[in-house]
């Protein structure tokens, strides 16, 4: 039977049931005959019985329904639930007709036969209770369980035996009695039952009336002598009332079980309040039978008071056991904390690639660690990018790794190492002054030029250093400061080494940050203009192109040259909109000298772009726009980019190739002054080199010069590109260039960077009979 009745609330089921309502029709129906035959007690009794026999088939019924119908685990209760009804009905049916047949003295009080079948019945019930699963699961729960039964039967025994075997009132035989006991007894049982397991057999609103049932059948016989005379109407009312009762129970049952109700499984209260009930029970009905020494009651209550006192004794044990595992328990749970503190702890203060501490650990020991005889150094590796860019990032991970251990290797124990994130470390030495300071950082640059083998290359690490004492009363914020302006003054000036901290680097650091802030509006309010320097060439003199070169029209500084600016500019970016600017200058100034000499041979336009022009992404965009807008033809641009800006660097070299790809030249400038590596030539897209001006300088005078201006020429040319040198001031500059194989010169010879309309009058002229004047 599986159908179910739309889920709802179970009142309303409970209320439209028509069994339910079957079994309160006959009930009311048998106390409306109660009532009409007053007077006539044999007719009562027999309307008694008689009642009794349908409510008893109903209790049948109702088993044998749920013994299909509930979870299989609570069938086999129900089965016996089902037997007790059926065996009701059997004893209650054959008495009934007995009273019927041969009606003799009124009496409520069943024959043989029906005592035998009312004991089977009453028997299949409590063997229902226990036999039931009680879903206790471990043998302390088992144990505890039974404990508590147990204090609550004691406490049932103790009424039982109280007020049983010593009625109130007379008139109730012994059998009656001891019945009466085993009801009262079987009635907290299952009460027991109902309010301790865990899993009940059925819900509390079907589990009430049933327990109810036993427990209003063991009072109804405790009653007094009033209430058990068969005089009156509602004796019969009361005595069928236990049966109305333990019928509805299943009924009920059937009805939440198909309403799905979730109520029917309780889950198990840590504790229950019956045993602590049934405990003041025993201790008042032992107070009541003090007075009366000499009674058996009294015998009774005290042996039940005795039992029940060592129960409470094994229950308080258990609960003490239970509390001491707890306690110990949570001293487990609380040396778990407060491992699992000190390692977050340990994260949250240390790097997790090298181990050193961490900017916040650092910051929180350099406040504890300060005093005026401290010194901090702060270090950041040069060039770092480079190495994560080409080797990988878990190549610059290893290369940090070692770079921490040489830090830790070359300070003393008391020093604090901290890694303040990326490349950049922090060496605080809390008591050692300027002096020692330098050792150290010496000592650092030292081991760590120590070349390291990564990935088959050999790497040599170098780092600039930062230094700066504190002073009494400086925050640790301020020494932090003054160390980091003092690295950046290291990297300004080449790299590689440390420098102490000056209070003149502040103030520069502070009119640097002025120069920014009027660099914003000088792009805002082209305060730029460009000059231009002619190129020509050295065999004949002509002027065959110009490099374009930026000044700065400051509203109060004048003209600033672009070495004031430009690698300001670079570090924070600003070059892009200001690079963006030029370029557009000077590929419309070109465009005009086109227009202006129609029949002859463009000159080459060169715009300077830094490295991180190169490495935005919309710089060939850019070029593409603004040589379409200007009408300049891409092979007239010569953009000039330095060796460093494009050295090792994927997005710069992809940035090439796609200029060369517009038909745009490329330069490399200030060729020779860095690290070059002689392969970039083989990969870069150039097509000039321009020999940087300081071996123009002493090329005359300085043989080794001489050497290297020879070497850049002698490479141009077996690798077919163009070559200029920069620079040349004097005559004997320009020969000696010129005989060492130099195309192109450039330099205050012919002219210094001049306004585009000097550089219109100058190509009217031959710029040979070198007379041209700044
Ligand atoms: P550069 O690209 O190497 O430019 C050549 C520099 O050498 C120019 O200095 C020029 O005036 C100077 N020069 C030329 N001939 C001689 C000479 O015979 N003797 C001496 N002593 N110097 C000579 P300038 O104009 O001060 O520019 C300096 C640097 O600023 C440039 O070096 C270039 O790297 C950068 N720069 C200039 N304009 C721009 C620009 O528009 N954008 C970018 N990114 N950088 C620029
Ligand atoms: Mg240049
Ligand atoms: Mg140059």
């Amino acid at each position: 039977m599986t159908q179910t009745q739309p889920a709802g609330r179970p009142i309303e089921h409970l209320r439209r049931d028509p069994v339910l309502r079957g079994l309160i029709g006959f009930t009311l129906l048998g106390c409306v005959l109660f009532v009409l035959l007053d007077g006539q007690p044999m007719r009562q009794v027999q309307v008694f019985w008689l009642v009794q026999v349908p409510l008893d088939a109903a209790l049948a019924l109702g088993g044998w329904r749920l013994r299909r119908l509930a979870h299989v685990r609570y069938r086999r209760f129900w089965s016996m639930i089902g037997f007790a009804g059926a065996s009701f009905t059997v004893g209650d049916a054959y008495h009934a007709l007995e009273v019927l047949i041969r009606p003799g003295e009124p009496s409520l009080t069943g024959g043989t036969v029906q005592t035998v079948f009312f004991a089977i019945g009453m028997s299949s019930n409590v063997i229902a209770c226990l036999i039931f699963p009680q879903g206790l699961r471990t043998a302390r729960e088992r144990f505890v369980f039974w404990l508590d039964a147990t204090t609550v039967l004691v406490g049932g025994g103790v009424v039982a035996w109280c007020f049983a075997f010593n009625p109130l009132d007379g008139g109730t035989d012994r059998v009656n009695a001891s019945v009466t006991a085993a009801l009262v007894l079987v009635a907290t049982f299952s009460a027991t039952k109902v309010a301790l397991i865990r899993n009940p057999p059925m819900a509390r609103v079907a589990a009430w009336p049933m327990v109810s049932a036993a427990m209003v059948q063991g009072v109804s016989t405790l009653l007094p002598g009033d209430f058990q005379s068969l005089d009156h109407a509602y004796v019969y009312a009361i005595r069928l009332l236990p049966s109305v009762l333990i019928a509805v129970g299943p009924w009920i049952q059937v009805i939440v079980v198909r309403a799905g109700d979730p109520r029917h499984t309780v889950k198990r209260r840590p504790y229950s309040l019956l045993p602590y009930g049934m405990i003041a029970v025993t201790f008042v009905v032992f107070f009541l039978m003090l007075p009366d020494t000499a009674s058996s009651q009294l015998v009774g209550a005290t042996a039940g008071v005795v039992v029940i006192t060592c129960l409470v004794a094994g229950r308080q044990l258990i609960a003490f056991h239970d509390n001491m595992n707890l306690i110990t328990r949570l001293d487990v749970a609380l040396g778990d904390l407060r491992d699992q503190e000190v390692q977050l702890r340990e994260q949250a203060s240390f790097d997790g690639l090298t181990g050193l501490a961490n900017r916040t650990h650092f910051s929180a020991e350099m406040t504890r660690l300060l005093s005026a005889d401290s010194s901090l150094l702060l270090i950041d590796l040069d060039d770092f990018k480079t190495v994560n860019d080409t080797m990988g990032h878990a190549a610059g991970d290893a290369l940090l790794v070692i770079v921490a251990s040489r830090l830790r290797d070359a300070v003393r124990g008391g020093d604090l190492v901290c890694r303040l994130g990326g490349d950049e470390f922090a060496v605080l030495l809390p008591d050692t002054g300027p002096a020692g300071a330098e050792v150290v950082a010496e000592q650092i640059l030292r081991r760590l030029a120590a070349p390291i083998v990564l990935l088959q290359h050999t790497l040599v690490t170098r780092a600039s250093i930062g230094l700066t004492g504190a002073r009494p009363g400086e925050d640790p914020s301020t020494l932090l400061a003054n160390a980091d302006i003092a690295m950046y003054e290291a990297k300004r000036r080449g790299k590689g080494m440390w420098i102490a901290y000056a209070d003149e680097m502040g103030a520069r650091i502070g009119a640097e940050a002025v120069l920014i802030r009027q660099l914003d509006v000088a792009v805002e309010q082209d305060q730029f203009t460009l000059l231009y320097q002619p190129i020509v060439r050295l065999s004949d003199g002509r002027l065959v192109g110009v490099e374009s070169l930026i000044r700065w029209n400051h509203p109060v500084r004048g003209l600033v040259p672009p070495v004031d600016f430009i690698p300001v500019a670079e570090r924070t970016g600003q070059i892009v909109a200001i690079g963006h600017w030029v370029l557009r200058q000077a590929c419309r100034q070109g465009a005009a000298w086109l227009a202006e000499f129609p029949g002859e041979v463009p000159l080459q336009v060169g715009v300077n772009v830094a490295g991180p022009q190169l490495r935005d992404p919309g710089l060939v965009a850019d070029v593409a726009a603004v040589l379409a807008e200007t009408g300049l033809p891409a092979g007239s641009l010569v953009i000039e980019v330095t060796e460093t800006a494009v050295l090792d660097d994927e997005q710069s070299h992809a940035t090439m190739i796609a200029l060369r790809a517009l038909g745009v030249k490329l330069a490399l400038d200030d060729f020779g002054t860095a690290a070059s590596s002689l392969g970039l030539l083989l990969t870069c897209p150039v097509s000039s080199l321009k020999l940087d001006r300081s071996f123009v300088e002493s090329i005359t005078t300085v043989s080794r010069q001489a050497a290297v201006a020879t070497a850049v020429s002698q490479m141009a040319a077996a690798l077919e590109f163009g070559s200029v040198a920069e620079g040349i001031e004097t005559e004997e500059q320009r020969d000696l260039v010129r005989e060492l194989g130099y195309e192109h010169g450039q330099g205050y010879l012919w002219s210094r960077p001049v306004p585009p309309e000097r550089i219109s009058e100058l190509r009217t002229h031959d710029l040979t009979p070198l007379t041209v004047a700044p």
